[in-house]
């Protein structure tokens, strides 16, 4: 048996009063648990399984199959994450995205903490569109996915002008290395998506930007992101859909 602290990743009912419970321990990276009993009344499980938790697991080791999930302790319940619909949607999107890119148990310390940090800054809700676009670079960049945005990812060319952004090559391209799947990239978006490198979150996130920016910042992210998985994350559509009329 052993414990670990991690996020509450996903779950899913598994037969009568049992639940799946994916977490993103900061031990053991992504792991698969059952927690056994958890939707009885009452089971003190309950609450320590609901999305978005952060919590102490103590857990079996694996025979096979999923490690057994027996008790625990809430270090952060992130209710506020479930009490509101945006939140809700921006926080399911964003763990879908990391669920979505990882092995199981393959551990990175610096995810588990962009998790963290992914959930105090939603929380905030200062700008939840520019929220989520920094969370998708700086998530990127943590897979090992880091956009090139200075130079040609071709031939390391420095670039200045006509910017040109390949999603499948994750940064730009000069004139001689382009492939034809590239897309104009203004000087501004670059300026930005490199600021995502500098500045501190709770600076960026009081950037004032107008509608033509984020639809551009938004358009390269999904684009860069739809180029590094196989499918487009159902939680995105759902946080488009509520986004649309609550924003
Ligand atoms: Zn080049």
């Amino acid at each position: 048996m052993f414990w670990c602290e991690g996020f509450v990743l996903k779950t899913r009912p598994m037969g009568e009063a049992d639940r799946v419970v994916v977490l993103y321990s900061k031990e053991k990276g992504k792991i698969g648990t059952a927690a056994k009993g958890c939707r009885r009344p009452k089971n003190r499980l309950a609450a320590l399984v609901q999305p978005f938790t952060k919590g102490d697991f103590y857990l079996s080791e694996r025979t096979s199959g999923l490690h057994d999930l027996s008790q625990g302790s809430i270090i952060e319940s992130n209710q506020n994450l479930r009490d509101d619909l945006l939140k809700m949607a921006a926080s399911n999107y964003f763990l879908e995205l990391i669920d979505m890119s990882v092995e199981t148990e393959d551990p990175d310390l610096d995810l588990y903490r962009l998790i963290n940090l992914g959930f105090k800054l939603i929380g905030l809700k200062t700008d939840l569109n520019l929220t989520l676009r920094y969370l998708e670079y700086r998530l990127l960049y943590t897979l090992g996915w880091g956009l090139q945005l200075q130079s040609c990812v071709g031939c390391g060319l420095e670039l200045k002008e006509d910017l040109f952004f390949s999603p499948t090559e994750g940064g730009l391209t000069c004139e001689n290395c382009r492939k034809g799947d590239e897309v104009s990239l203004s000087k501004k978006a670059r300026a930005i998506l490199i600021g995502f490198d500098r500045l501190h979150p709770r600076t960026l996130l009081r950037l004032k930007l107008d509608e033509a920016d984020k639809k551009e910042l938004e358009k390269i992210l999904r684009q860069a992101w739809d180029a590094r998985i196989e499918k487009s994350p159902k939680a995105w559509q759902f946080w488009k859909e509520v986004s649309s009329q609550e924003i």
